[in-house]
């Protein structure tokens, strides 16, 4: 992790180098497996095991655009950032090797929060994306640190998998059945909350304007949780791809109705959703779990002859909706109600539009 070093020269309480001292000692507290070096030369050096290739996923996060200062908690940010990437390798049966941050932050974000506590908003930030690093095994393994009008985080991980093993959006063929892990749209319920409770409650004392993300109450945590804090699906993709028994897969970063109108394409084929079945997220509407994003759960194909566990690693597998042959002058993706069918149609989250 390198960077000029005039970055946060005038942060007071806190410059960059120390910063950079502080991301070390703690990034080196996480496991690490296929990282032979880690962050303090000039490059970082990482060892995959013999059979295994690379799969590597980078994210950008931006304030205001992925979250806001002044509704996201600093940890809740750092966790999301992370949670993002760790979810792509999920997404492909990949282990964990490794994680770059590059960050570019305001001053005021490298300074003390409040008067009496020395903690800045980077603390909390690092609170919480090196305790998901930990959970699953993620070493942060180098980046860059920059000052920046606007927060931004970008994110690389780099995973592991056995050679030709990769899980991939394009394997789906007519037949096989459709799979989520976990519930659709609690992540979307929980922003709708989050948006309320930070229109409702009034400004902190001590902090700068643009700082005050609500304090959550503890009976909204769990309905929060899966906005703030969701669980990549690593250990479900680690065993979907050991048993070899998905035949695509992806994970539902932008949506149901989206991000499996991504699997069709690639795989060349249409599906069809049974509503009925849908693992709806009991604080979320049927609209939220069709198309609200950001859940990162995993949605799968596999035969209809694989035997799938109701469970895997205590997470919930539910079966929505089959593979279909592509027909021209068909929905790519067709929604079964009680009332018939009809055609479902991205309409999950899409940039630039
Ligand atoms: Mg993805």
């Amino acid at each position: 992790m390198r960077s000029r070093q005039a970055d946060f020269s005038s942060a007071g309480e806190r410059g960059e180098l120390a910063l950079l001292s502080q991301i070390r000692s703690r990034a080196a507290q996480i496991p690490r497996s296929g990282l032979r070096l880690g962050i303090g030369d000039d490059c970082a050096i990482l060892r995959p095991r013999p059979d295994e290739e690379l799969a590597i996923t980078t994210d950008l996060s931006i304030a205001g655009e992925h979250f806001r200062l002044d509704w996201h908690q600093p940890e809740s940010v750092g966790h999301r950032v992370l949670a993002r990437g760790l979810s792509d390798l999920a997404a492909m049966g990949a282990r964990p090797i490794a994680a770059f941050l590059s960050l570019g932050l305001p001053l005021e974000l490298t300074k003390a929060i409040g008067r009496r506590s020395p903690s800045t908003w980077v603390d909390g930030f690092l609170d919480g994306l090196l305790s998901l690093a930990r959970g699953c095994k993620t070493p942060l393994a180098g980046g860059d640190l920059s000052e920046s009008p606007v927060a931004i985080a970008d994110i690389v991980l780099v995973g592991g998998v056995p050679c030709g093993k990769a899980l991939l959006r394009s394997g789906a063929r007519p037949g096989d059945l459709l799979y989520v892990t976990g519930s659709l749209g609690g992540a979307a319920a929980g922003l709708g909350r989050l948006t309320e409770l930070a229109k409702s409650s009034g400004p902190a004392e001590a902090q700068p304007a643009r700082l005050r993300p609500p304090r959550i109450p503890k009976r909204l945590e769990a309905l929060l949780a899966p906005h703030l804090y969701p669980q990549p699906r690593i250990a479900q993709g680690l065993w979907l791809r050991r048993r070899g028994l998905a035949t695509a897969a992806l994970d539902l970063s932008d949506g149901l109705s989206t991000d499996l109108a991504h699997l069709c394409r690639e795989s060349g084929v249409a599906a069809e959703v049974n509503e009925g079945a849908l693992p709806i997220h009991p604080a979320a509407t049927l609209d939220q779990a069709l198309n609200g994003g950001e859940d990162y759960e995993l949605l799968f194909a596999a035969r209809a002859t694989a035997r799938v566990p109701r469970a895997v690693a205590g997470v919930p597998i539910t079966k929505i909706g089959r593979i279909l042959p592509r027909r021209s002058g068909r929905p790519t993706v067709t929604l079964l109600t009680g009332r018939g069918s009809q055609p479902l149609k991205p309409q999950g989250w899409e940039h630039f539009s």
